[in-house]
């Protein structure tokens, strides 16, 4: 058995609708974030180093060298004929419009790239940017927006430093599937103040409002960061593993069986991870979260809601 024996994973969705293996190549395009630069706040998310997830710094190679060095770690391990370009480092709609297509385009110049992953704050997606990315549906391309919502709840998201609250990523998730996108949905499991009500209530308002796919991770402390100071003072205790597994093990059996799960954990790199340490070792997570659900004898989708009253799933593409 395999993860995806229990979970609708994205590359088993990607299978299904291409017939071939699709990677998602995580790809830095030099943007910044505007909670970041003083449009909507400064000194950013309080755990946010984007270093996180952005192997790069900030001086990012061009997107072609990303896109080779990204197809030949791909390649080594997996052989996936097709792929994915995934803006993943700070905001990647935040730029003017032009600009914008000007970049996505470049990274769909590649003969094998058959779309666009685009993460963002659900502050950040006007009209303009998403009928755009409709534009590129429109053309037959793969087209996923991904939303960074962590929390539903408005007192955790001013608590990290969020800049937006719950009705910004509402007003986002509706704008776009109208347009036939579809959205990803990224939550954060530990954040602090909140416990595991927090998060089923999270994962409940995300089903209500309407997604088609979710992430979910644990809260990593990295260097640099406010989170880091309150972590040191004792402020803040991270969940250990057994807890993580658990818990996003309940949050994927109340999980629609038609959700595409993009991620359902996250690692940092080393030499900035503080803590829990465990986040680091991503394959142990990924095992013991298919252990607990073999055991379970559960899949996604076990104790789910039923469909009424939780928005059509526009995404059938
Ligand atoms: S919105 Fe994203 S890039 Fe901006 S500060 Fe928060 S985590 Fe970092």
């Amino acid at each position: 058995m395999a993860l995806s024996d229990y979970i609708n994973t994205f590359g088993q969705h990607m299978l299904k609708q291409h017939g071939e293996r699709v990677h998602k190549i995580a790809l830095d395009a030099g943007m910044t974030c505007p909670n970041r630069d003083g449009a909507k706040g400064r000194g950013g998310c309080t755990f946010c180093n984007n270093a996180s997830f952005s192997p790069n710094g900030h001086t990012p190679p061009t997107l072609a060298e990303q896109i080779a060095s990204g197809k030949r770690a791909i390649g080594n391990r997996t052989r996936a004929p097709s792929f994915l370009a995934y803006f993943q480092a700070y905001t990647n709609t935040y730029a003017d419009v032009a600009q914008l297509a000007a970049l996505y385009d470049e990274a769909l110049a590649e003969p094998d790239m058959i779309g666009l992953s685009i993460g963002t704050r659900p502050d950040c997606v006007p009209a303009a940017v998403l009928d755009l990315l409709a534009e590129y549906r429109q053309r037959g391309l793969v087209v996923w927006l991904e939303l960074g919502l962590q929390s539903a709840f408005d007192e955790t998201l001013k608590r990290v430093n969020r800049g937006h609250g719950l009705r910004e990523y509402e007003k986002a998730v509706v704008a776009a599937r109208m347009r036939g996108i579809p959205v990803c949905t990224h939550l954060i499991v530990g954040l602090p103040g909140e416990t595991e009500h927090h998060y089923h209530a999270s994962l409940d308002t995300v089903l209500a409002l309407g997604t088609d796919g979710l992430k979910i991770h644990p809260l990593h402390v990295v260097k640099n960061t406010l989170l880091a100071f309150e972590w040191r003072r004792g402020e803040y205790q991270p969940l250990g593993m057994s807890d993580y597994i658990r818990i996003t093990a309940d949050l994927i059996e109340r999980t629609p069986p038609d959700i595409v799960y993009h991620r359902v954990t996250g690692t940092a790199p080393k030499d900035i991870l503080l803590a829990p340490s465990w986040c680091s070792q991503k394959w142990n997570v990924l095992n013991g979260i298919e252990l607990e659900l073999r055991r379970r004898g559960h899949r996604q989708g076990e104790f789910a809601e039923p469909l009424a009253g939780r928005e059509e799933v526009l995404y059938a593409a």
